[in-house]
């Protein structure tokens, strides 16, 4: 079927209910899985964004895009086994992910979400992690992998058990983005990134 529609960047933000719900295993993988990963992609490039949950485009269901771009070419992660660069398995796709740290140490990066535009703040995360996630197909695969898009895993696992970036900050470091939030909530929960200039994204 041809499709005409061209996606929106209509992201959920901030206030949104739908960001604070539980999203449901996926056990469906067609078309239309496939489709929907495929338009959140989209949505997130056109967004500016290294990484989207499903949630965030207002559907509850366990899926999740990554695309950290230039970020740690060089670097290598573990998927199925092999040894693979970084750039090698992205876009990522991961279909009802989990994961679990591999050692103790966190590390600490300022982050950012398309559901909170403007808000940045420090949250702690596993470095290393070994997710393991579906396709679209519906193979079962474990990715172990470091630093930033190990946080970056974590961050949008969050998203599908209804938590946000900003619950893990301080209780300081929340009230200093207080009136930021009240402001994003006045978006009335979405907010359509293409009508952001190029500069302003
Ligand atoms: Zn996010």
């Amino acid at each position: 079927m041809e499709n005409t529609f061209k996606p929106s960047c209509m992201i959920c933000t901030y206030g949104a209910p739908v960001l604070r719900k539980k999203s449901m295993r996926i056990t469906a993988f067609d078309a239309a899985l496939s489709e929907l990963a495929h338009s959140m992609l989209e949505r997130m490039y056109g967004a500016h964004g290294v990484g989207l949950a499903a949630p965030q485009i207002g559907e509850l269901i366990q899926l999740v895009v990554i695309d950290l771009q230039q970020a740690g070419e060089n670097e290598l992660v573990f998927q199925d086994g092999r040894s693979l660069p970084i750039s090698l398995v992205q876009p990522l796709y991961l279909v009802n992910p989990s994961y679990t740290p591999i050692q103790d140490l966190q590390v600490e990066y300022e982050e950012g979400c398309l559901s909170l535009p403007n808000v940045r703040g420090k949250v702690k995360r596993f470095f290393e992690i070994v997710c393991t996630y579906q396709d679209l197909e519906g193979n079962a695969h474990k990715l172990q992998c470091k630093d930033w898009l190990s946080c970056c895993i974590q961050h949008e696992c969050d998203h599908l058990n209804g938590v946000l970036f900003i619950d893990h900050l301080s209780k300081a470091e929340r009230n200093e983005q207080r009136e930021l939030l009240k402001e994003i909530q006045a978006f009335g929960g979405q907010f359509d990134y293409a009508t952001l200039t190029e500069t302003e994204a």
